[in-house]
């Protein structure tokens, strides 16, 4: 008897329903045709080449660029009894001999293969001596040239086509724009590929961004809602990483810094630690997360702002993959608009790569100072739309103030033209606020006419302000010298009162907004239950490791939540909830009912 698609769903990975796009993505793929899938991050896009692998005849291949996640998604296939191997460079090759024979005798269902490795010649021959139904080519944006993660070796597997005619391929990745879209398209030689792409929207996401007035006061206070969870806090430069690391590790947190600069065996320590224990922090540069594929990171922090919207979406992304709810927490301020500036225009890329950087840098710079719903308007900056405000993010949970910024503003801009476009941010603000030091009696600068014209307002509100201005190009940062603030062609109008000027007034709100309002939905367990959740979590921390997987790849944290609000009784009562199959019903299920029983 053939089975169905559902039925695979159902019986071995535990679900009942399709998510977006899986069905028609399977029906395409086993109808023959070529396909490009893009799908948020955790949209499910594994199931859509799994599925096919499990009702055809011979091998699927996967081609994947990340060697690291091999072995994990490998391990999490066996979980559900599903005949799947890997094939690279870290095999042994009495290993490799045993996947090959696997291969031969026509068991294997799914074989993940890395670039360079599937397209060498004696690799491909002994595919092709095999059957292949299926080639699926996992984040397929590596072809583009244009996106952020080019890989060499991924350019020749176009050249699958004619290595396997008629074997359909199933190109998926996370990217969005249109460029790459028709890149992949292009480089890959899908021949008329169906496409499925599914919105970018990840809601069970909370965005939060607050101004930075003291960042560590901020994230502790933030943190404060996310103790035990595992998140990434991401900062700048290798220092901060371990400084913050140390730092949060001191306040009691599992905290472990993660940058390029570490020794190669460290940082696959620490890369492990965070996969295979529960409640890990890694403190970050932006070296760390590509391939990170554990569903339940329950935060992600950016103490610095990351390079552009792409980088943001990226990054953020990797919070909350199972679907739970999760937040991205960001603080920024006018030292990162100046940093991110001068990082662009002091870079030595050639003019046209440089515009398009400042582009990139203006659009995360404008969106993080929005007064609409975040969601909506990341969601426009990727071309994508949101019918109603989202009620999970900072400005609909916080709506900011707005306030008529002209006459302030004009005091700035007066004060950094008397003071002759030469100082920087602290100066004009100590200017504006009568402040006496030896600098401005050096320069004379209390003798002027806008010598304290700004005490109505502090000096964090000034800075505020500063920003703003600055990132609406109505003044600029001198980012050659030493970060002169200076007027811009934009200037004159507001000099002259000839255009309104809505700012938020971001700053003491923010710090309160801190404490009350940021407190995320954290995952919903009743108070009574959360006993037998700790005891089902240990449970599952033993499997794990009696197994030599992560927790994750025994149950997600939604399984065993249901599991701890349902209280199963049964083998039965057990397969009913989301994420049980049989084979996980099979080898585990005694264990957990168990832990119920005792609960
Ligand atoms: P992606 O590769 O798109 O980031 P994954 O394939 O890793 O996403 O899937 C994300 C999570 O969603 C996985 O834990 C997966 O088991 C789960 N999932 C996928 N499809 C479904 C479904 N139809 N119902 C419930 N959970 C699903
Ligand atoms: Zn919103």
């Amino acid at each position: 008897m053939t089975q169905t698609a559902k039925e695979i769903l159902r019986d071995v990975f535990g679900y009942t329903e399709f998510r977006g796009h899986q069905e028609e993505t399977i029906a395409a793929a086993l109808a023959g045709r070529d396909s490009l899938v893009l799908q948020p991050t955790g949209g499910g896009k594994s199931l859509c080449y799994q599925i096919p692998a499990l009702l055809s005849d011979g091998v699927t291949l996967v081609v994947s660029p990340l060697i690291a996640l091999m072995q994990d998604q490998v391990s999490a296939l066996e979980q559900l009894g599903i005949d799947a191997a890997y094939l690279n460079s870290t095999l042994t090759a009495v290993q490799q001999r045993q996947v090959v024979e696997r291969l031969e005798s026509g068991q294997l269902q799914l074989l993940y293969v890395a670039p360079e490795r599937l397209m060498q010649e004696r690799t491909l021959e002994l595919l092709q001596a095999n059957r292949v139904c299926l080639i699926a080519i996992d984040e397929a944006h590596c072809v583009s040239q244009w996106g952020h993660d080019f890989r060499e070796d991924y350019l020749r597997l176009g050249e699958l086509r004619q290595h396997f005619p008629g074997v359909p391929r199933m190109a998926l990745t996370a990217t969005a724009t249109m460029q790459v879209r028709a890149e992949i398209i292009e480089r890959l030689e899908l021949a008329d590929p169906a496409q499925f792409v599914a919105g970018f929207d990840r809601s069970n996401i909370r965005y939060l961004v607050q101004s930075k007035l003291d960042a560590k006061r901020q994230l502790l206070d933030f943190l404060s809602a996310h103790r035990g969870d595992a998140g990434i806090v991401y900062c700048m430069s290798r220092k901060k990483t371990e400084a913050t690391a140390s730092w949060l590790a001191a306040e009691g947190f599992d905290a472990l810094p993660y940058h390029a600069g570490l020794s190669a065996a460290i940082r696959s320590e620490h890369q492990r630690r965070f996969l295979r224990d529960d409640g890990v922090v890694i403190v970050a540069t932006i070296a760390f997360g590509m391939g990170i594929d554990k569903p339940d990171v329950r935060f992600i922090a950016h103490l610095d702002l990351p390079k552009s919207m792409e980088s943001y979406y990226q990054e953020t992304g990797r919070a909350g993959r199972d679907g739970e709810p999760s937040t991205a927490w960001m603080v920024y301020g006018l030292q990162d608009v100046v940093r991110l500036r001068q990082m662009v225009d002091g870079s030595t890329a050639n003019e046209t790569h440089k515009r398009n950087e400042r582009v990139k840098l203006d659009a995360l710079l404008g969106w993080c100072e929005v007064t609409e719903c975040r969601r909506r308007s990341l969601l426009a900056y990727f071309g994508d739309t949101l019918d109603e405000d989202c009620g999970n993010c900072d400005v609909c949970l916080t709506p900011p103030e707005v306030f008529d910024g002209l006459e302030v503003a004009q005091k700035i801009l007066s004060a950094v033209y008397r003071t002759g476009q030469r100082f920087g941010a602290v100066h004009v603000i100590d200017v504006l606020l009568g402040k006496d030091n030896d600098k401005i009696r050096q320069h004379r600068h209390n003798e002027l006419s806008v010598y304290g014209i700004g005490g109505e307002l502090g000096q964090q509100q000034w800075r505020s302000i500063l920003r703003q201005l600055v990132v609406l190009g109505l003044l600029s940062v001198d980012t050659a010298g030493y970060g002169a603030i200076q007027l811009t062609g934009k200037s004159g109008p507001l000099l002259r009162g000839e255009m309104d000027l809505p700012l938020r007034r971001d700053l003491l709100l923010a710090r309160k907004a801190a404490k009350s309002k940021t407190k995320p939905k954290i995952l919903a367990i009743a108070e009574e239950d959360r006993d037998l959740w700790e005891a089902l979590r240990d449970c599952r921390k033993r499997l794990a490791d009696e197994n030599n997987v992560p927790p994750y790849v025994i149950f997600h944290d939604a399984t065993l939540m249901q599991m701890a609000t349902e209280k199963p009784q049964s083998p039965e009562d057990l397969l009913e909830i989301s994420g049980v199959g049989q084979t996980k019903l099979d080898r585990y299920g005694p264990r957990f009912l168990e832990v119920v029983r005792l609960g």
